[in-house]
């Protein structure tokens, strides 16, 4: 297994914040008596009049630790057995490794299981692009990712090249407006972003491969009893907290909630992918391979979007909508049916059917896209100990870019509310973990995810038709907003 560049420090968690990254702002005393007196006045009006909007602390990010929650250590933390509840963790995609490794920093004690007998067992060959989560990847210790590459131009064409949209750094630089503080996106491949998360655990041996979860028991007042299969044999082991981050056919989720209750949503279209290695497309002349800039061209019907992938490989993603049975029929004839379709329909302008030629079929996969229908906090609350994080708590399709982005700012809120819910003074072991940890944790998850959920339905549905083909200078999801007002 490849390990990252990065050199390995110890982190721990930042004692000024908590852990939290940010701290409360002190309420200015004047503030403080203004809404003394309106609550004053409001209390002899007999409810007449209206009463104050009571004073919040506002959050500003920690200067000890620049909001990452987390500072350099000389040692390896040591989990804290007396004091915090142990965690385990069912799955190590890019959810559960992000929780293990905001544990570890904690000290909060966890075991992370994966049913992959090693982390290359499958491919996993696309690439991710990093949004808001990669300016929170500091929180995981992870200062520059090695493999990231940042776009600097997004451009959208028709299926001739005529650009009907630009925007980046690169386009902002030449008006120079006020965008000059916008962010930049990090693309980089989903197994690369793994291996940063997996190489801050003291070793990849800490991972329980080979683990897959067949069913768990809840005994009331005690430690819930974890079945694996591993090797064939059912092992059982122990945890105070069970977190499934185990993607979006999760074990856990199913065992919790029911697959009848919540079942696959079918998002009616394909996508196939492909990486294409750029030395395979010598001699051609483009400046969409210039390995930093991202590019759509779409017909309102199929749709291909293409990023770097890495510093000499780009990836495609062509989806358009098909019927379920055709969809599955057609993922599972494999990556010559899969290439033969995506040229078939991509006879569009330079340099796309060059790219989708001179893609090797061995880097070609092909899936139908679902979702879930949006959880609820009583469906999440049935168990006291037991949550899920990422795509098992809220599947979306990638037309947003946002699933892996909010698996890892869910693992992050987790950590640190278990930092905050468990700490030695809470009496957890009598409250409940529900109480102290999961309730609040579940619902900020929810409120946060749950315009991403949605959007990402939509673009399933507006990627593939008309409003593609307006002429605007942004994302088409804003594009849509603003043509719905
Ligand atoms: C084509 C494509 C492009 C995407 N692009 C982006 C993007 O640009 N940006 C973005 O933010 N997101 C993107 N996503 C979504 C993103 O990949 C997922 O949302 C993210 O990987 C979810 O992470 P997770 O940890 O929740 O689940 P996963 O990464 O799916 O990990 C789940 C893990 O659990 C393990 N597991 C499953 N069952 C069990 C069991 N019973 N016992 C033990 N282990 C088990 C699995 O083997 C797996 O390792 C894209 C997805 C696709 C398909």
């Amino acid at each position: 297994m490849k390990t990252s560049k990065q050199n390995k420090l110890h982190w721990t968690m930042c004692l000024e914040c908590q852990g939290l990254g940010k701290k409360k702002r002190r309420i200015r005393k004047q503030d403080r008596l203004r809404y003394q007196k309106a609550l004053v006045v409001f209390n002899k009006s007999d409810g007449q009049g209206k009463p104050p909007t009571p004073l919040k602390h506002s959050l500003y990010p920690c200067e000890k630790c620049n909001g990452s929650g987390i500072i350099p250590s000389a040692t390896q933390p040591i989990p804290d057995t007396d004091n915090y509840p142990h965690i385990a963790i069912i799955g190590g995609g890019i959810g559960g490794v992000a929780l293990a490794v905001a544990c570890l920093h904690r000290n909060i004690p966890f075991t992370l299981y994966e049913r992959d007998h090693n982390f290359d067992a499958r491919s996993q060959g696309y690439g991710l692009t990093l949004q808001q989560a990669s300016k929170a990847m500091s929180g995981f210790g992870i200062l520059e990712l090695d493999a990231g590459i940042i776009s600097t131009r997004h451009v959208v064409h028709t299926t001739d090249g005529t650009v009907i949209g630009e925007w980046g750094f690169r386009k902002w630089m030449q008006t120079d407006s006020q965008n000059k503080g916008k962010k930049t996106n990090v693309h980089i491949p989903r197994q690369s972003l793994r291996l940063a998360l997996l190489d801050q655990l003291p070793s990849h041996n800490d991972v329980q491969w080979g683990h897959k979860l067949i069913d768990f028991k809840i005994n009331e007042g005690e430690k819930t009893e974890l079945n694996f299969q591993v090797d064939g044999q059912i092992i059982k082991t122990y945890a105070d907290l069970v977190v499934g981050a185990d993607g979006i056919r999760s074990t856990v989720r199913k065992l919790l909630i029911g697959e009848d209750h919540s079942p696959l949503r079918y998002l009616d279209c394909i996508v196939i992918l492909g990486i294409c290695p750029l030395k395979n497309l010598k001699g051609i002349e483009s400046d969409l391979l210039d390995s930093a800039t991202v590019f759509q061209t779409a017909n309102g019907n199929e749709r291909i979007y293409m990023m770097p992938f890495s510093s000499d490989s780009i990836m495609w993603q062509l989806s358009f909508p098909m019927a379920e049975n055709d969809a599955k029929l057609l993922s599972s004839q494999g990556s010559k049916a899969l290439k033969k379709e995506a040229c078939k329909r991509t006879l569009w302008h330079n340099p796309i059917p060059q790219i989708m030629e001179a893609t090797n079929e061995s880097q070609i996969s092909g899936y139908p896209v679902y979702d879930r229908a949006l959880l609820t906090d009583e469906e999440l609350s049935q168990e006291r100990q037991i949550t899920l994080l990422g795509d098992a708590a809220h599947p979306m399709s990638p037309f947003k870019g946002q699933g892996a982005n909010q698996a890892l700012l869910d693992a992050l809120s987790l950590a640190r509310g278990i930092t905050k819910g468990c700490k030695w003074s809470s009496d957890w072991k009598e409250n409940g973990i529900r109480e102290q940890v999961l309730t609040e944790f579940e619902a900020e998850m929810l409120a946060r995810s749950t315009s991403k959920v949605k959007d990402s339905a939509a673009a399933a549905k507006f990627l593939h038709s008309e409003i593609v083909l307006l002429k605007d200078d942004a994302p088409r999801g804003s594009t849509l907003k603003k043509n719905d007002k």
